[in-house]
Formats: C-alpha cells, sequence, structure tokens
C-alpha cells in the first residue's frame, strides 16, 4: 500500500466490519441475522425536530457556510438545555461548540490538545473510538481500568503516580458504552479533584446523558465547582432523539480547550449545515418528552432481556440507563468464541467484550435496538443452544 499512511495502516482492525461480512454470508445463505452488534437507534427521529429541517432547507440562507464554531442558535440551545438539565450556566459563545458528532469532536480535540508522545487516560473497557483518536494524534493511550466490582467508576489507586501526573488527559464516560455503568456526582467530583491535583484535562463523554431510567437522571462534570477549569463534556443528539445520520453534537466546559478546537476545526470542517444545526437546537430547547419515550422503550428491552438471560443463568448487572445490557460469558468460552457461537448457531450478532479493551474479556454487549418481538425471539433462539455447558472444542 504506497499511498497509505502508517498512521492508518497501523489502525486496530474495526471488528464490527468483521461481523457485518460474516452477516452478509450467512444471510446470503438464507439465515435471519438479528443484529445487536452496533450501537444505532431503530427508531426514527421526531416528527418535530425533522419537520425544522425541511422548513429551514428551504431558505437559501441556510445554504451558506455556517459559523466556525456553529450558529448561535444551536449554541444557545445548548446553553438553555445545560441551564434547564444540570442548572449550569455556560457562555454560549465561549464555551460551547457546535460538533459533527461526538465521534468527530473526540478525534479533532485529541488533534487539539494531545503533541505526539503525551499520555492518555482511557477507559477499559470503553468506546474504541478513544483509543484510535489519541492514536492518530501521535498520543500513547494508558488504560484507565474500570471493574464490575466497583461499578466501573475509575480504580485511580489501581494507575501509579507517575501515570496520573504523566497523563495529560483523561477520559470518561458515564451513562456508559459498553458496560451502560453509570455515575453519581462523587464519581464527577473526585474525577476533577485528580484533573486538578495531576493537571490534567478530563473530557467527559455524555452521549448517553438522557438515555436513563429507573428514576435515576444522569448528573453533568459540569455541575462539579470550577469544573470548567478542568473539564469538558461531550454530547450528541445521535442517541438520545435517534439522529445518528444527522451527525450533530456539541463540546461544552474549557474556554481555553473550547477555542482550541473551533480554531482547529475552522482549518478542517467549517461546522455542520445550519438547518441540522437549527432543527437540533429545536430538540434541545423542547420539553425533551421525546427522549423520555425513547428512553422508556430501551428500558422495556432492557427489563425483558435482562430476565430472559437471567433465566438462562446469564448474568449481567441491571443498567439505569444507556441502550445497552452488557452481560458475562459463560464459563468455558473467550468473549470472541461465544459471540463466534451466537453468530453461527443462533444468527445473532453481538460485541465480544475485548472488542472494548482487554478488561472487556468475559462480557459481551448487547444493543437493544431491535424490537421487543425479536428480543423474545433471541431468547428462544440462545435456549436451544447448549451454552451452559461451554461445549466447545
Ligand atoms: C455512539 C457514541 C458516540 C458517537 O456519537 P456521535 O455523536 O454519533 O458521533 C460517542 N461516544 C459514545 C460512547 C458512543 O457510544
Amino acid at each position: 500500500m504506497p499511498f497509505v499512511s502508517e498512521k492508518v495502516k497501523n489502525l486496530p482492525p474495526y471488528l464490527f466490519a468483521s461481523f457485518q461480512r460474516k452477516k452478509k454470508e450467512l444471510e446470503a445463505d438464507g439465515v435471519d441475522v438479528i443484529d445487536l452488534g452496533i450501537g444505532a437507534p431503530d427508531l426514527p427521529a421526531p416528527s418535530f425536530v425533522v419537520d425544522r429541517l425541511a422548513e429551514e432547507a428551504e431558505h437559501a440562507a441556510n445554504q451558506r457556510y455556517s459559523t466556525y464554531s456553529g450558529c448561535a442558535e444551536f449554541r444557545e440551545a445548548v446553553a438553555h438545555f445545560y441551564k434547564q438539565q444540570y442548572d449550569v450556566d455556560v457562555d454560549p459563545d465561549t464555551e460551547v461548540l457546535a460538533l459533527i458528532g461526538s465521534k468527530e469532536g473526540i478525534a479533532n480535540l485529541m488533534q487539539a490538545v494531545i503533541d505526539p508522545g503525551d499520555t492518555v487516560l482511557v477507559p477499559d473497557p470503553g468506546y474504541p473510538a478513544y483509543r484510535t483518536a489519541v492514536h492518530l494524534a501521535g498520543g500513547v493511550s494508558a488504560p484507565l481500568p474500570l471493574d464490575d466490582t466497583n461499578g466501573y467508576v475509575p480504580l485511580y489507586e489501581q494507575i501509579g503516580q507517575e501515570l496520573m501526573n504523566r497523563a495529560k488527559m483523561m477520559l470518561l464516560n458515564y451513562p456508559g458504552n459498553p458496560t451502560a455503568a453509570t455515575a453519581d456526582f462523587d464519581t464527577f467530583l473526585e474525577a476533577i479533584a485528580k484533573a486538578a491535583e495531576h493537571n490534567m484535562l478530563l473530557v467527559h463523554d455524555a452521549a448517553y446523558d438522557m438515555i436513563t431510567f429507573n428514576g435515576y437522571e444522569a448528573p453533568s462534570v459540569l455541575q462539579v465547582p470550577n469544573a470548567k477549569e478542568h473539564a469538558v463534556e461531550l454530547g450528541s443528539l445521535s442517541k438520545s432523539f435517534n439522529m445518528t445520520g444527522w451527525r450533530i453534537g456539541y463540546a461544552v466546559g474549557n474556554a481555553e480547550v473550547i477555542n482550541a478546537l473551533a480554531t482547529l476545526k475552522s482549518n478542517i470542517d467549517t461546522s455542520q449545515f445550519l438547518p441540522i444545526q437549527k432543527a437540533a437546537a429545536t430538540a434541545l430547547r423542547s420539553d425533551l418528552s421525546a427522549v423520555k419515550e425513547h428512553s422508556s422503550v430501551y428500558q422495556a428491552r432492557m427489563e425483558k432481556l435482562y430476565s430472559g438471560f437471567h433465566d438462562l443463568g446469564i448474568h449481567a448487572d441491571k443498567p439505569n440507563g444507556t441502550i445497552f445490557l452488557w452481560a458475562q460469558v459463560p464459563d468455558g468460552y473467550s468473549s470472541m468464541e461465544f459471540a463466534d457461537k451466537l453468530l453461527h448457531e443462533a444468527g445473532v450478532i453481538v460485541t465480544p467484550g475485548h472488542a472494548f479493551g482487554s478488561r472487556g474479556e468475559g462480557y459481551f454487549r448487547v444493543a437493544l435496538t431491535v424490537g421487543e418481538e425479536r428480543l423474545d425471539e433471541v431468547i428462544a433462539r440462545l435456549k436451544k443452544l447448549d451454552i451452559k455447558e461451554g461445549s466447545h472444542p
């Protein structure tokens, strides 16, 4: 590959791609594959948001470049959302930036903050895009160990002082992908204290901040006093409003970092299409009842799968948020072996835990992105498998 950079050549293989290839092969053989692999909502965006997009797309003025940091209406709507949801004041001009989805934000934030050789603490298990973003920026990822014995909040005492001092950034994600773990305010209080003590930037990915249930409401890291001195929070409409393809999110917090990211992005993308920003502003200013409806859909699916798994002897912690169930692989299999077995013997795609870091081994992630009837079918198919025995070669 004479034209491909070392950076790209050295990217870890994209595991979802190999499962999608196998899915196509099985479907060609007539198998009815149920895909619980990729975390993409199956339901549509709210119609009032789609209507605003259609309306704004008609106006010629909206077909021009947006301002680099996103239009004022969008940034003000983000500030409004932070006030309503978290009672946090943010300046829409200096502390808010529109993103083309939070994945874009993660990748470019890394370029804006990390120099080659800098160390970044990355949750393990965690969202794989963190590690690749660090790699693309020439940084070095160090695992931030998370463990189910303490609800997947950071185990700082397992990280040496030297590493804590060396790290320039620490990433967190609650409610979390893949573990569905949630954090309380004290988790963020401690994280900000660590960021201050060790002079790190704390980046909190809040992609599932609004998808919560069982009475739980997710805090914002910016609720911690003085958080803006040490932290940036990333939000997205992708999961909460079923808007993955729209590519709209935001970064909020430390003005210096927001400015650095805006400067970088002004050289790369010139922000998102204005009608998308304006429709997203309408979503963020809404009463959020659409998001609550979406959350209750996920909750019902989660309860169904959770009890089905329970009957099968598959253990999972019952989550209070996200669109995932994170379950233990039965004894006798690696996570990859178990995911392969489910695909080939039941036509069900799940994601093996090791795809999210070495501490994900022993688990698998199920995305709750199909209807309840399909989840009944998943349970029915798993019941026919001999999984408790760990009966593999
Ligand atoms: C889905 C997801 C994202 C990406 O969201 P976009 O805004 O669509 O880019 C970011 N972080 C986590 C943890 C996710 O699961």
